[in-house]
């Protein structure tokens, strides 16, 4: 028999385990995240087992008023599109407050079940609900799950489709006496088009004086007037204003309902997690802490375990090869490096001769000259350690020369089981198949040396991702929210802001999207510049590069480019603040702090997979075709015999670099690639690294240790620490990818907010990047310049912004 499609509304408070839920009820993998603003759009999934059974993720809200965007969304959706059923979902261990929510949900005639989750909380803290009680009373079926441990969700979802095949329930709850009878009287005289079941609702929201109901209802305005009369009347009586006193009553229903319902453990003072949070939330130590975390998860990822693993897919995956499991690689080190030494000596020896006159070099051929005077050489030779010191001076003759001289070049393949690396199989393969020379070029020196570039970095992104997935999942980050909104507030702002920048450290798409759980179009307007400021998992692999190339891959340097992210909100925050255009009252910020809790593998897996997917996507992607631009246009260009194969400072990406390049100069990277890498980056932050790889990668020059591109990269930046890092903060403050620049332009909604927002990246980027190199280089001893006046200007001229006293506008 064809069954009708029913849809199952999940609704509930944020952090109540809605997206928890549906992932478990779904199979879905959306993100769970434990401050409200995650999961602003609804999103839709097929009930496992159930074809004909759609469950939609709402947006957390908590009352069914129109305050703000998400409370909208789900509103619109359950009146408007009538699910079949709403599943409601409660936090058993704040019960009260979510039971607000539900008193609503059940006026607005769709059936409802009551699911009370985080029941392993419940029962660890000792806490009681009687569920049988609650049912009664709210004349609904409850049901008890943990959607983190998958208890009974199942259940749940098979209540919800007999509740949505089954008839409709009355709600319990009634109002005082005068405000029952203005609803009585709006359901008569309003509402005669409406269904029956769902009279209540919109006549509670008319008594209400909802403006968007009252808009949808285009009620004439003599019928208007005699509701209003009642709802004055009821008013008076009450001395309270409409709204409040649905409020108030809503809250007191819920407290004497509860009465012997819930009973709390009255034995646990303080929790563990009250513990915890007693010293992370600490006024003082809460950002020392903060810091000394994201610095711990820095250096894991970017300087230990993570360099191996990348260390492995740099020099083995996309270089010579590797050996499978490591084994056989310290004979072959051995060996090799005894090669390394015989050869050495071996060419010393000839270089002597020759100069002695006793034989001739010509490239590899040796031609004796004087045997007897050849034989007869012997000369000091200095064998030194890995740092270059001598370590002792021997003495090599003409037998040491000759022994040296058989010592042949060792292979890999000789030690252990050796795998080449994808280069190198590639590159026989096409020799074998005797490809075109440019088409090997482009493999080669193209698309390798890009792609591999920021995939080489994927080992490091998922070790900090697994770490960022466990702090978001365990409860901390949400604490970090709490602690930056005491901050932010001093300056004017809100902790609302920085709940994106938390979604943004994933992605600045998603980020820059969950500033619409803001009201408040100025702090919203400037939560979506400010966004992404903080480092988004693309701009991970660009500060893993720099360092890896200039700072011996320490993790001070990953957690500064934090630091730098949040302290460039905070100052934008109060300089734009202090304008016209951004001036306000911060929005207020309510939030629940879940307690602690261990997250689950899956959750970790899932976040881990989301954004480590989307990254591999991307390579395969954007940063493909990016990549293969890049190697066409730095390749090709206007030569000697017109248009053709050129070397790379004659192409005609050099030729657009150089045009762009003088203007980094005072920022102290003025060269060419390093331009054409910023203006890249602008595409995906990704490609950065794989221009920088094309660009560099070419070079044929051996790094003294670590990577390729390392060495190359930081010759090129004039041997310069400083410059690198000005290059990192220029990169990771700039407007964003051209993704991002587009959801910037959907949420603020007009061209020329987007404009401003960028332009506002790109000259706070440079102005910033600008000062760092100046005066770093001017504590470094450097001269003092035009430059250097030109930085001293930038921090005046912002120092004035930040503590110039705030004018007064007239806000309304
Ligand atoms: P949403 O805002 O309603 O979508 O809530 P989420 O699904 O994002 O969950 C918020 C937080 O509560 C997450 O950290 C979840 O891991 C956690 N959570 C969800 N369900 C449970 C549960 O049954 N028990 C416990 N202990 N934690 C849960
Ligand atoms: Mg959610």
């Amino acid at each position: 028999m064809e069954e009708k499609k029913l849809v199952i509304a999940l609704a509930g408070n944020p952090n109540s385990g809605k997206t928890t839920l549906f992932n478990a009820l779904t199979g879905s993998t959306q993100y769970v995240g434990n401050w409200p603003g995650v999961t602003v759009e609804k999103k839709e999934g097929k009930l496992k087992k159930h074809d004909n059974v759609m469950i939609e993720d709402l947006p957390g809200i908590y009352s069914l008023s129109p305050y703000t965007l998400e409370e909208v969304v789900s509103r619109n959706f359950l009146v408007n599109e009538k699910p079949d059923a709403i599943l409601n979902i409660v936090d058993g261990t704040n019960l009260e407050r979510n039971l607000y929510l539900t008193t609503q949900l059940l006026e607005i005639g769709i059936p409802v079940v009551v699911a009370v989750n985080m029941m392993d909380l419940v029962r660890k803290n000792g806490d009681k609900i009687n569920m049988e009680q609650l049912s009664k009373e709210l004349n609904c079926p409850v049901v008890e799950i943990s959607a983190l441990k998958n208890d009974g969700v199942m259940k749940a979802a098979e209540m919800a489709i007999e509740a949505a095949r089954g008839v409709h329930k009355e709600p319990m709850h009634t109002f005082s006496g005068a405000v029952e009878h203005a609803i009585a009287h709006i359901e008569d005289c309003c509402l005669s088009d409406k269904a029956q079941n769902e009279k209540r609702w919109y006549a509670i929201k008319v008594f209400e004086r909802d403006s968007k109901v009252l808009e949808a209802l285009k009620l004439d305005k003599s019928v208007l007037d005699s509701c209003e009369t009642l709802i004055v009347k009821a008013e008076q009586e009450l001395d309270d204003d409409a709204e409040s006193i649905i409020t108030n009553e809503r809250y007191i229903y819920i407290a004497n309902l509860l009465k012997g319902i819930y009973v709390k453990n009255s034995s646990i003072k303080e929790t563990t997690s009250d513990k915890i949070d007693k010293i992370v939330t600490n006024r003082f130590l809460a950002l020392p802490i903060f810091a000394l975390v994201m610095w711990c998860v820095y250096f894991v990822s970017i300087a230990t375990v993570g360099t191996m693993a990348t260390d492995w897919v740099n020099d083995g995956l996309f270089g010579d090869g590797y050996f499978l499991f490591g084994q056989g690689r310290e004979a072959f080190d051995e060996a090799s490096e005894a090669f390394a030494l015989a050869d050495e000596e071996a060419a010393a020896f000839l270089e002597a001769a020759q100069e002695q006159g006793f034989v001739m070099l010509d490239e590899d051929a040796v031609e004796v000259l004087d045997m007897e005077g050849f034989e007869a050489l012997e000369i000091p030779f200095e064998v030194r350690d890995e740092e270059g010191n001598v370590e002792e001076i021997v003495t090599v003759d003409y037998a040491t020369y000759e022994e040296a001289s058989l010592v042949e070049e060792p292979d890999p393949s000789d030690f252990g089981h050796w795998v080449n690396g994808l280069p190198v199989s590639l590159e026989a393969g096409l020799e074998a198949v005797n490809a075109a020379p440019w088409l090997s070029d482009l493999l080669l020196n193209g698309i390798v040396a890009g792609i591999g570039a920021v995939l080489g970095f994927l080992p490091q992104m998922l070790v900090l991702f697994f770490f960022l997935a466990i702090l978001e999942g365990c409860g901390y980050m949400a604490r970090i929210a709490f602690v930056m909104d005491r901050i932010f507030r001093k300056f004017g702002l809100s902790g609302k802001s920085f709940i994106p920048m938390l979604v943004g450290t994933g992605c600045s798409v998603p980020g820059i999207m969950a500033s619409r759980t803001i009201e408040n179009e100025h702090d919203r307007r400037m939560t979506v510049i400010t966004t992404s400021f903080i480092p988004c998992s693309a701009k991970l692999p660009v500060i893993a590069l720099i360092a890896g190339a200039f700072f011996d891959n320490s993790g001070t340097v990953a957690t500064s480019a934090y630091f730098i992210g949040i302290a460039s909100v905070i100052v934008t925050g109060i300089m734009l603040k202090k304008t016209k255009m951004f001036a306000g009252d911060p929005t207020p910020f309510v939030m629940e702090l879940p307690a602690y809790h261990w997250p689950t593998a899956g959750n970790i897996f899932r976040s881990m997979w989301e954004r480590g997917s989307s990254f591999v996507k991307k390579a395969g992607s954007v940063i493909l075709l990016a990549t293969i631009f890049i190697w066409f246009t730095s390749s090709y260009g206007f030569g000697a015999d017109g248009f053709g194969a050129v070397s790379q400072e004659e192409s005609l990406l050099a030729g657009i670099g150089n045009a762009i390049a003088w203007l980094f100069v005072p920022l102290g990277w003025g060269h060419w690639q390093a331009a054409v890498a910023a203006i890249t980056g602008l595409i995906a932050k990704e490609n950065v690294v794989s221009t920088l790889g094309v660009l560099y990668g070419g070079m044929e020059e051996v790094a003294e240790n670590g990577w390729q591109i390392f060495g190359s990269m930081f010759n090129a930046f004039g041997n310069n620490p400083l410059a690198g890092y000005s290059f990192l903060v220029f990169n990771l403050l700039c407007a964003p990818c051209f993704a991002a620049i587009g959801a910037i332009k959907r949420e603020m909604g007009n061209a020329k907010w987007t404009w401003f927002a960028v332009l506002y990246q790109c000259i706070f980027a440079y102005v910033v990047a600008l000062s760092v190199y100046q005066l770093g280089m001017l504590m470094q001893g450097g001269s003092f310049n035009v430059f250097t006046v030109l930085a001293i200007v930038n921090v005046v001229v912002i120092g004035y912004f930040l503590f110039r006293p705030k004018p007064k506008f007239d806000v309304k």
